[in-house]
């Protein structure tokens, strides 16, 4: 059958005339997706505006209604420019509707390329200047129509969002991003932000060359209208991109370094990026197309399409049943490294904190931490610097107890010990009302026990932060069977407000994710104890794909935290984690990780050395299955008993909460698609 994509090929290469021809075959546009107004002026206004959706993609029907537009305008002498804006509150254009492309098969995805190129270049090639307004999230094919545009400018909003994460998905910026990006900014800056899929705050972006200007929401009309009566920008030669193939080798490099050729689609974007920035756009565009070919046929693109979708749900999936009331205020007991990142990350999101200790000093190194973390923060512009102050003036001290009946939340942080935490549970609920929500951050204890000691145990529940709170995107939200519906809704909603993924587990020795890792953690000491080099361990895993090997993962956790978290679960299942008493050993000795600067490592200024340097390639792979093998088995030992409430939960929280390797999908994908266990 002909479809308006046969004639695909010379779609770059044609006049856009011929192009819309191809493109309106068969297929009328009523407008649907995007309002379009002449002004006195004879700016043409375009807005987004997807209707019943609070976004806007880019599928078959937007395109084509796009390339309509387009083509409207063409031929309209009264246009003198272009003005491309989003009626959302928080969104420019999300990117490719990923929906739809999960669902096509992969010759339909190709035809889909070819037309986003189309459109946005028949928009590039169109004479009149043309500015695109960007307020709310602008990601991947969002960002790549501006690229089409001689104006970049952003509003200062929190919800703008910039950047091109494709590679993330496995595959890359193909509708003109990896050849308009290198261009614009150079092939260096272009290359770290395309394999990374970082997004960029709009001062970033400025910073980075992506917008021109930044400025109030409300001032971006104004700001467009005045950009538009000036000569065109013309692309500033960069004498970089003549060296791209040296840039590129170097990325290359860093690249292998840090994903080992695992992420197929971050090695060829940096092909692409370095090779796309030579020749004409249409050259560039070409290599984009063949490379998108074939990423798509692969595995690792379709499993990180799934994670995506995993992780899109529970960060917006409400709990059932009950009602979440929003919280403003919550109090943070323990200001140690867990206290003090909590602290930092709720007040970052506009909840204002009371963080206890027991002694000034105490609470004076968690605010010297908090104050390095926002200063780090504003270094890196993630954030502004009155953003900053705001963090910083959201939270205040006592080491004395004070009336917390305002509060609606209390997440108690402090030392791991059940007799402490039950004393501060019973003394917080002589001090809060009977509807405060009681919530630990413990690692390992029992919530249940902890909810006995308090009168309404069915506003206690356990709120898992990971270490580092800012960094890590997990929380375990451990809930008792006698847990209020409304306290885990309200649980559940405060989570995804604050920009983490909750998964919902039940209460249970390790919970979930420090259950699967014990018995991988503790198989590795036993590999080690039986003369296998710590190198050879972590090398192995390393090449499976997780951030870091089991070895230095005990060493960074400290060997007396993870003993202890290992007796627990021995205490628990006897039968399948036996007790090794090889890190009490060296905890007897003083060796507690990297905290005490020896560990199964030994670490001199910043950097660890392995006793022994021998490393056996070979052996790789055995450790390599016995030990993911160990993390698979225990997973489908907490799906069967339900810790989680699905296996997709299981594997979302192991890539969050471990960097379990997203590209294997999770360690249940992983066993069903290897078939290593009966699924
Ligand atoms: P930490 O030792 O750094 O901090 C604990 C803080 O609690 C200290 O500042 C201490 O003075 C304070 N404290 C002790 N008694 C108190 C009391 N009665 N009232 C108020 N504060 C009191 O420990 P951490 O690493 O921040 O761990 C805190 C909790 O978080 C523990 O339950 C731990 O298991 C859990 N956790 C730790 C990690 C991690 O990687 N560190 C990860 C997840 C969960």
């Amino acid at each position: 059958m002909k479809t308006f994509f046969t004639s695909c090929p010379a779609i770059i290469h044609d006049p856009p005339h011929v192009l819309a021809d191809i493109i309106h075959q068969g297929h009328p546009v009523s407008p649907k997706h995007f309002r379009h107004e002449i002004d006195h002026d004879g700016i043409a206004w375009i807005t987004f505006d997807s209707p019943k959706s609070s976004a806007n993609v880019w599928n078959e029907e937007t395109l084509r209604e796009f390339n309509h537009l387009l083509e409207t305008i063409e031929h309209d002498t009264r246009v003198k420019a272009l003005v491309l804006r989003s009626a959302k509150d928080r969104i420019f254009i999300a990117g490719a509707d990923i929906k739809a492309i999960r669902n096509m098969q992969n010759v339909r995805v190709n035809e889909l390329i070819w037309l986003g190129q189309a459109v946005f270049d028949r928009l590039a090639r169109l004479r009149v200047p043309k500015v695109a307004a960007i307020h709310g999230a602008c990601m991947g094919g969002g960002f790549e129509v501006t690229l089409a545009c001689d104006w970049r400018i952003a509003s200062d909003s929190d919800s703008t969002k910039i950047g091109l994460p494709e590679t993330q998905l496995g595959i890359l910026p193909a509708w003109g991003g990896s050849t308009r990006l290198p261009r614009l900014i150079g092939v260096r800056k272009a290359l770290d932000l395309i394999t990374s899929g970082k997004l960029l705050n709009a001062s970033a972006a400025k910073h980075a060359g992506l917008v021109s200007h930044v400025v109030a929401p409300e001032r971006l009309e104004l700001l467009a209208r005045s950009l538009v009566r000036k000569k065109k920008p013309t692309p500033r030669f960069r004498f970089e991109n003549l060296l791209s193939p040296i840039v590129g080798m170097l990325a290359e490099r860093k690249v292998q370094e840090k994903t080992r050729g695992l992420y197929p689609s971050v090695t060829k974007a940096v092909e692409v990026v370095t090779e796309a920035v030579h020749g004409d756009v249409e050259n560039g565009l070409q290599l984009e197309r063949n490379a998108v070919a074939e990423l798509i046929k692969s595995h690792d693109s379709a499993r990180l399409i799934d994670l995506f979708f995993k992780r899109e749900e529970a960060n917006k999936r409400p709990a059932s049943g009950g009602t979440a009331l929003p919280i403003h205020d919550a109090t943070v007991i323990g200001a140690g490294v867990m206290g003090a990142g909590i602290a930092h990350t709720l007040a970052s999101r506009g909840v204002r904190v009371l963080m206890t200790d027991v002694s000034n000093d105490s609470l004076a190194r968690g605010l010297e931490r908090i104050h390095g973390l926002v200063s780090d923060a504003t270094r890196r512009r993630l954030v502004t610097k009155v953003q900053a102050r705001d963090t910083l003036d959201r939270i205040s001290t006592t080491h004395v107890p004070v009336p917390l009946n305002r509060h609606h939340l209390i997440i108690e942080a402090a030392t791991e010990s059940m007799e402490l935490k039950k004393k501060i549970f019973a003394d917080l609920a002589a001090r809060v009302s009977a509807d405060t929500i009681l919530a630990t951050n413990t690692s390992a204890l029992s919530v249940a026990e902890l909810a006995r000691t308090v009168p309404h145990p069915e506003r206690v529940i356990g709120l898992h932060f990971f270490n580092p709170v800012h960094r890590m995107p997990l929380v375990e939200i451990i809930t008792l069977p006698e847990t209020s519906a409304d306290v885990l809704a309200t649980a559940v909603s405060f989570v995804q407000k604050l920009g983490k993924t909750p998964v919902v587990v039940k209460d249970s020795p390790g919970f979930l994710v420090n259950r699967i890792l014990v018995p991988y953690l503790m198989e590795a000491v036993r590999l080690h104890e039986g003369g296998i080099p710590v190198k050879d361990i972590d090398e192995a895993m390393l090449e499976f794909g997780m951030p870091m090997g089991p070895m230095r993962l005990l060493d960074e956790i400290g060997l007396d935290v993870a003993a202890h978290v290992a007796k627990t679960l021995a205490d628990a299942f006897p039968d399948r984690f036996p007790h090794t008493d090889a890190l009490d050993k060296l905890v007897s000795a003083g060796h507690l990780g990297k905290k005490s600067g020896q560990g199964f490592y030994r670490y001199e200024k910043g950097h660890e050395i392995a006793d022994t340097t021998h490393s056996d390639l070979p052996r790789h792979e055995s450790i390599q299955t016995n030990l993911a093998l160990l993390i698979s088995q225990e997973a489908m030992r907490c799906l069967k008993e339900g810790i989680a409430r699905n296996a997709y939960d299981i594997d979302l929280a192991m890539v969050l909460g471990t960097g379990y390797p997203p590209f294997r999908g999770g360690p249940i994908t992983f066993a069903r698609d290897t078939g290593i266990i009966d699924y």
